[in-house]
């Protein structure tokens, strides 16, 4: 039986961070992750901040972006120039890689083995791992677990939580990576709850679409595409459009909905995806999973696991309501997401938003700066 302080599941952005504050607080760590060769689906963008704060390396970016394009569903375009900060395009497996080997460098130890479930969780905790290559199980006891296994949910599951609410998305990596900015496209055409994206990176771009109900995926993709590249559907043949440019199989996964109740369950803490905390709207996932990730880490270095309910709240709760009451008005109408547009086009409202977005500006005068520019919409 492996004995440690704490286990932390999944080696994703949360739970690589909090092992890595963990562990340089002196803590014993163990991080669990089950495929340590994995690249989750995703954009792989960041505000320039978010590496940073946690001073993680900036040779992993593949690119840098000064702008983002928002287009309505109307064909309206808004052209934001980011100032004070540039999003920051890295690819996942190698960003993965570089906060585990940030968390083992601070003196976690890191075990490639995936998470069955728990034994017993009264006292101590104790947990069923099994290591791929082997199939060999293996038993931890801990005093907490962080449960940072994304959207798997595994660890939640096992303990009878349920799952956080999802929209599903799809996502393709195509040839060009020529584009200029972030492209944000809203449209009910070919995104539903969502907005379809093309991320330039190096040697290749991310797009993809959303929507809450996985069936019309495929759907939606051919038509963004459509739109995007400017193909009349009768000349559209997608076999044809992935055939040659595309680099790998659009691949399907789910993104949770915030809700923010999720935080502990006694001596087991919740991070990142496995806790939803996924900025509505923009659903921006990494910074705040390593944000939960740090705070749930300083919660059990004091001993005190509702704390991180405490800090979270503190720092994000507002935005992220806001940000709710934001989506829930904008998706209700194509119409909705026009006025949203249109107002986007005002500098002062950009600067806002940057602040609150790009620069991660804490305090609450921006926030209410940015309630004030939607209060007539809400
Ligand atoms: C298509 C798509 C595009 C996105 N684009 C962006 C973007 O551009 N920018 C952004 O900020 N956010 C984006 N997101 C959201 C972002 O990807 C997530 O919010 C973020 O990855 C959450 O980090 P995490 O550590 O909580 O979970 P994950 O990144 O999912 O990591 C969980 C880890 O746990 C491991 N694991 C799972 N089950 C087990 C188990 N049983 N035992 C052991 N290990 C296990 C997994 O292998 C994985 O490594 C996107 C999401 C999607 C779906």
């Amino acid at each position: 039986m492996l004995r440690t302080h704490v286990l932390v599941i999944g080696g994703g952005p949360a739970g690589s961070t909090a092992a890595r504050f963990l562990a340089d607080s002196g803590i014993d760590t163990v991080l669990l992750e089950r495929d340590l060769s994995y690249i989750k689906p995703c954009g792989g963008g960041m505000p320039s901040i978010a590496l940073h704060e946690f001073s993680i390396p900036e040779d992993i970016v593949k690119k840098k972006i000064k702008k983002i394009r928002i287009v309505s569903p109307s064909g309206k375009e808004v052209e934001v120039e980011l100032k004070g900060g540039h999003l920051c395009i890295t690819g996942r497996g190698t960003f993965d890689a570089k906060l585990r080997e940030i968390a083992k460098n601070s003196g976690t130890s890191v075990v490639e083995a995936e998470f069955i479930r728990f034994e017993e969780i009264g006292g101590k905790i104790i947990s069923t791992a099994r290591r791929g290559s082997t199939n060999e199980e293996i038993k931890i006891k801990s005093d907490y677990v962080i449960a940072s296994d994304g959207i798997t949910f595994r660890a939640g599951s096992s303990i009878g939580h349920t799952k956080p609410d999802c929209l599903s998305t799809i996502s393709a990596h195509i040839t060009s990576d020529d584009f200029d900015a972030c492209e944000f496209w809203f449209g009910s055409g070919h995104a539903s709850q969502f907005y379809s994206w093309l991320f330039p990176s190096s040697g290749y771009s991310s797009i993809g679409t959303g929507s809450a109900n996985p069936r019309e995926l495929t759907a939606l993709l051919d038509a963004f595409i459509r739109r995007r590249f400017g193909i009349p559907l009768k000349d559209f043949a997608a076999e044809n459009f992935l055939g040659r440019n595309l680099i790998n199989k659009p691949r399907a996964f789910k993104i949770p909905q915030w809700s923010g109740t999720l935080f502990n369950i006694n001596n087991i803490l919740f991070a990142g995806d496995a806790a939803g905390a996924v900025m509505p709207i923009t659903y921006e996932g990494i910074y705040y999973a390593m944000k939960s990730g740090e705070f749930a880490a300083r919660a059990i270095a004091e001993g005190k696991p509702a704390l991180y309910k405490k800090l979270w709240n503190s720092r994000f709760r507002n935005r992220f309501l806001l940000m709710s009451k934001i989506r829930n008005y904008l998706f209700k109408s194509d119409s909705n997401i026009e006025k949203f547009v249109a107002l986007h086009k005002r500098p002062e409202v950009q600067e806002i938003a940057m602040r609150l977005w790009l620069k991660k500006e804490t305090g609450s005068s921006a926030l209410i700066s940015y309630i004030k520019f939607f209060k007539h919409l809400l």
